[in-house]
């Protein structure tokens, strides 16, 4: 473990949920990174400290003008009992292009990686062990200068926290209906769509909100100038199995970056399939579809590695895709990702990074 980074330890550390209760980011565990940064002093004062609330003026840019990012990893409990991460440096450097996109300082890479692993070794017994389940790691930037001028603040914090999460498929695979969005959009090009920023968030909420009243339980997003091109589900990228070759929506600007994307694009390849990134236009998977050359189609994102979909919902038309059943390559990779994660088998790219 790093040592270079102070820990204040809680004096109160809290009971831990026991495995079977555990949700998505409901419980949070006893400690949280923190540092703060200032236009004279840049990154300064970082340290472990017990979770607890931040202090904020209501003056405090971020509450305004939402100057925030965030991302999201995962550490995992091996069969040796070792805490292990999953292409971090990938995160570091994703928070690093959304800092640069929203006029957010830069956080230097190794200071993110040795936080991380600082953190969740402080917090190691919060690693569950059951089946499935994993430590979720939320690292976040807000603009915290007191000043209600629109233009990039002058002063941030960086926090991190952690929370035990629950096995995303507990009852084995849960394929997903989802309903193609063609009245909102998410993102445009030149937008901030490819940064992992909470706005993206705030302004997909009145989507997901009528999907859900609708029965969908995610929205695909269509590109927002002709409402044509398929972007990426919710939190997840997507990718389809059409005529034996692995097809996803290239990186256009206006869609997010994603660290399982990557993985899966890598894995798809050493098993000898085609990966094809181009854009991909709705009609071309309804039609594909109908031809029955539309073999499957996933979401993949950090929370569920592999999103199968079983239903998309187009204005009157609905396409069943694969029966309603997980296709051969989404469980595949589903397994894959997962074992290579958790250290249950060999990691030939060196993905994985261990805590100590
Ligand atoms: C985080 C995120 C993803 C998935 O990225 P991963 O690095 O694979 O977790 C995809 N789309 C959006 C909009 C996201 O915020």
């Amino acid at each position: 473990m790093p040592t270079t980074i102070p820990l204040t330890r809680t004096t109160h550390p809290k009971a831990k949920p026991r495995d079977e209760e555990l949700s998505f980011g409901k419980f949070f565990t006893d400690h949280m990174f923190l540092m703060e940064a200032t236009a004279d002093q840049g990154w300064h004062n970082p340290r472990v400290v017990p979770y607890g609330p931040l202090s904020l003026d209501p003056s405090a840019a971020v509450l305004h003008y939402s100057q925030e990012i965030f991302e999201g990893l995962k550490a995992y409990r091996s069969p040796r009992d070792t805490i292990l991460l999953f292409r971090p440096d990938k995160n570091a450097a994703r928070l690093n292009r959304s800092a640069a996109r929203m006029c957010m300082p830069a956080v230097d890479e190794p200071l993110f990686l040795d936080a991380i692993k600082t953190v969740v070794a402080t917090d190691r017994d919060w690693v569950p062990r059951a089946a499935g389940t994993s430590l979720y790691i939320r690292p976040a930037m807000i603009a915290t200068e007191p000043f209600l001028g629109v233009r990039p603040a002058q002063a941030y914090s960086f926090f991190i926290i952690l929370c035990p999460v629950g096995a995303y498929y507990a009852e084995g695979f849960n394929p997903v209906k989802i309903l193609v969005e063609d009245h909102y959009v998410r993102a445009v090009k030149g937008g901030t769509g490819d940064a992992k920023t909470g706005g993206n968030y705030a302004s997909s909420l009145a989507s997901a909100e009528e999907a859900h009243h609708k029965g969908y339980s995610q929205v695909l997003w269509l590109d927002g100038v002709e409402r044509k091109y398929i972007e990426e589900v919710g939190s997840m990228n997507i990718a389809f199995v059409i005529d034996n070759e692995f097809v996803t929506p290239a990186l256009s600007g206006s869609i997010l970056d994603g660290v399982t994307r990557d993985t899966t694009k890598q894995l798809v390849k050493d098993w000898g399939i085609r990966v094809v990134e181009r854009p991909i236009t709705i009609d071309e998977v309804l039609t594909a579809s109908r031809n029955g050359r539309l073999q499957e189609a996933f979401g993949m994102g950090t929370a569920a590695v592999i999103s199968p979909v079983s239903e998309l919902a187009y204005k009157d038309a609905k396409l069943a895709i694969g029966n309603g059943e997980v296709g051969p390559l989404a469980q595949r990779l589903f397994d894959e990702i997962s074992n290579i994660q958790r250290g249950l088998k060999p990691d030939p790219h060196g993905w994985v990074v261990e805590i100590r």
